[in-house]
């Protein structure tokens, strides 16, 4: 089997809400990308327990990219007790917090990850704040409420180079399938013209930097 095959079947094992058909066309684009900018920073917003980082990370070890995976790792609101993600076994039990941490390393640890995949702790605004690397991938997957998804993608997708990608997860064009925000920075990265559409699968939006 090959190492690529070795981390697809053991993303299957990971906790997280990104479906196999999306997590491959994650892998797809970051290895295309990689192949024809190899060594570049990548950056995730929204880690939780890996899952993603470890598809996307498959493709930044084959192209010696560097993959960050930025979250405060508190879970974002529909993670909390009493909403529809909510997860007993990811509470701390010292204070009662969601931490995914713990379980986020261990997920890079056991992928093999650790030297492509870096995490990054802290609030997403306050981070991008400080962080002056242009980046030849950004994955946006963090909070979904309006405000949080705002500003992240305001934060983030100015740092996004010419021919850069940037891939935004849970766009739903129909409400019935899940909330807005994600669907909105879509259309306003779109109508921005500086990205244009390269693929869509599932819930996952590839754009491309112009
Ligand atoms: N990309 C992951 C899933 C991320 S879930 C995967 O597919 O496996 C969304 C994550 O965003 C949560 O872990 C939550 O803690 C994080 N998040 C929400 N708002 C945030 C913020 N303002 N700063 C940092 N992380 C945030
Ligand atoms: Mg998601």
């Amino acid at each position: 089997m090959s190492r690529t095959d070795d981390l697809l079947d053991f993303a299957d094992t990971v906790k997280g809400f990104m479906p196999r058909e999306e997590g491959l066309a994650l892998l797809r684009h970051g290895a295309g990308h990689g192949e024809r900018f190899p060594a570049g920073t990548w950056l995730e917003v929204g880690a939780w327990c890996g899952k993603s980082a470890v598809y996307l990370g498959a493709a930044a070890e084959s192209s010696a990219s560097v993959l960050y995976s930025l979250d405060h790792h508190h879970g974002s609101e529909e993670n909390q007790e009493g909403w529809e993600h909510f997860d007993t076994s990811l509470v701390d039990a010292d204070d009662g917090r969601l931490n995914t941490l713990p379980t986020w390393q261990r997920t890079i640890a056991n992928a093999g990850l650790e030297s492509t995949v870096v995490g990054l702790v802290g609030p997403s605004v306050r981070v991008a704040a400080h962080f002056a690397q242009p980046l030849e991938l950004l994955f946006v997957d963090g909070g979904h409420g309006a405000e949080v998804a705002w500003a992240d993608y305001e934060a983030w997708t100015p740092k996004v180079v010419p021919d850069g990608l940037l891939i935004i997860h849970d766009v739903f064009e129909d409400p019935a399938e899940g909330g807005r925000p994600p669907y909105e920075i879509y259309l306003a990265a779109l109508e921005s013209a500086l990205f244009v559409d390269v693929e869509a699968t599932g819930s996952l939006r590839v754009l491309r930097r112009v």
